[in-house]
């Protein structure tokens, strides 16, 4: 269970969990769920669990999607970023991270060629991208983030304007 404060007196808490469905609908959005569910999930836990429960005052319910990896970051005038491109389940808490940094790299590789390059442009950025979008993604999916005691710093130390740019063309192999 994530939880965050929202409020600067920080007598309010918005909380997120995830539970395994046998099946979604994906017409459905988002369903409404409720405090007994909750209660019947969670029964059993710990006793900070069953106190966030109890102080719950809506709950609702959606799914996580996620892809693989996708082959083609771009095509024509048109390149994908942030989740369009590579949708990965929260365990990482980097999705928005990742969209931030496309973003940036983009801006990086059109400087680097000349805004009328978009192509090239485009290529460079997928080159500069792809590698650790990836295996955020992958990593995201297995949920092992931090299980051990590994050093975060090629995540959260990475900068987009600092890190040395690869060929365009050059497909890096995605991290092990
Ligand atoms: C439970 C949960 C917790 C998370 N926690 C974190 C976290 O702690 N840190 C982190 O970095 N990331 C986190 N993420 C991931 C993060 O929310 C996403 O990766 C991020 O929002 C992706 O940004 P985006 O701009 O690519 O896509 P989105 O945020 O999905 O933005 C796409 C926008 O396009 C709009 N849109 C769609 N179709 C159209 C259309 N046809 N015309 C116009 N507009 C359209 C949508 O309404 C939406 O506003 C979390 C995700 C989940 C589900």
């Amino acid at each position: 269970m994530m939880t965050y404060f929202v409020t600067a007196r920080q007598d309010e808490i918005y909380y997120v969990t995830g539970v395994p469905a046998t099946e979604w609908n994906l017409n459905d959005r988002w369903l409404p769920s409720s405090k007994e569910e909750m209660r019947e999930i969670y029964k059993g836990w710990h006793p900070t669990v069953q106190a966030l429960v109890e102080g719950t005052v809506e709950v609702t319910k959606w799914s996580l999607l996620e892809r693989d990896p996708l082959p083609l970051w771009s095509r024509g005038r048109m390149a994908l970023l942030g989740d369009a491109c590579h949708p990965m389940k929260p365990h990482m808490a980097q999705g928005a991270a990742m969209a931030i940094e496309d973003a940036a790299m983009l801006v990086r590789c059109f400087k680097e060629v000349g805004a009328e390059h978009h192509a090239q442009a485009f290529a460079l950025y997928e080159a500069n991208r792809a590698a650790r979008a990836s295996k955020v993604q992958r990593i995201s999916h297995e949920n092992t983030w931090l299980r051990t005691n590994e050093d975060p710093a090629w995540c959260f130390g990475y900068d987009v304007f600092s890190v040395p740019l690869v060929d365009a063309g050059a497909k890096t192999p995605v991290a092990a």
